[in-house]
């Protein structure tokens, strides 16, 4: 198992860790990781690995078998042996952009209030699919209100509940875009705003930004139709 050091601190760069094992594909197994794994719509972070004056570069990572976290290299080439000290560092520039437009999707969520069937991120732009059967009227409007959010500068944060507690408090699944997996251990909630006065509240693994106003500037891009009931919307970051 690989501990996922990008969910108790998404703002980690640099870590050390040590290697422990190969795949049969030319990946990379560490003991923690920094690295984000493609999933969730979130693509796999990208950077690279120093050890003995070497350097591998990553190009992704991806999840492996047994809660193992995969670092796919860029090219193929001599990768640090197992059991070696490695630094590992993310390219942070596009993590950060990552977790922008991840919690503008969650913002997105908020201000067009249909149930999310898909999404997917890049570094410059996201989008969500609505099970919406007409396009959204004012679209202006949707935009000044996601920049109104990102304005407010609200909290983001992060706690566990139990499945069980999840169960006894049926107004909070009311709010969840995606029902969680019942009966499998703990459900990572994301909220948005404050403990009483939350603006989002979802069940979500992902990596985010701290406050609302990191995100900056958003734009509200083309809205496609995508078969007879979903709408398909983008964001995209002003810089
Ligand atoms: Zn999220």
């Amino acid at each position: 198992m690989t501990r996922m050091l990008f969910r108790d601190d998404p703002y980690l760069r640099d870590a050390s860790a040590i290697v422990q094992g190969h795949t049969n594909e030319g990946g990379v197994i560490l003991d923690g990781s920094v690295f984000y794994p493609t999933g969730g719509g979130q693509p796999g972070d990208s950077g690279w690995l120093d050890w003995d004056g070497q350097r591998l570069v990553v190009a992704t990572a991806v999840k492996g078998t047994a809660d193992q976290i995969v670092l796919v290299p860029a090219e193929p080439r001599s990768l640090p042996p197992i059991g070696a000290h490695v630094t590992q560092s993310l390219d942070w520039d596009r993590r950060h952009r990552h977790m922008r437009l991840h919690t503008a999707l969650h913002l997105l969520s908020v201000v067009i209030p249909f149930g999310v069937t898909g999404g997917q991120i890049s570094a410059t732009h996201a989008r969500l699919d609505f099970d919406m059967p007409e396009a959204p009227e004012d679209k202006p409007a949707l935009e000044a209100a996601l920049n109104d959010y990102v304005a407010m500068d609200a909290r983001v944060s992060d706690g566990w509940i139990t499945a069980a507690e999840l169960e006894a408090a049926p107004q909070l699944v009311k709010t969840m875009a995606v029902q969680p997996p019942k009966g499998v251990g703990d459900v990572r909630l994301v909220r948005i705003g404050e403990e009483d006065d939350w603006i989002d509240l979802q069940p979500c693994g992902g990596t985010h930004v701290a406050r609302t106003g990191e995100i900056g500037q958003v734009r509200l891009g083309k809205i496609e139709k995508k078969g007879r009931q979903n709408r398909r919307v983008y964001v995209h970051l002003d810089g």
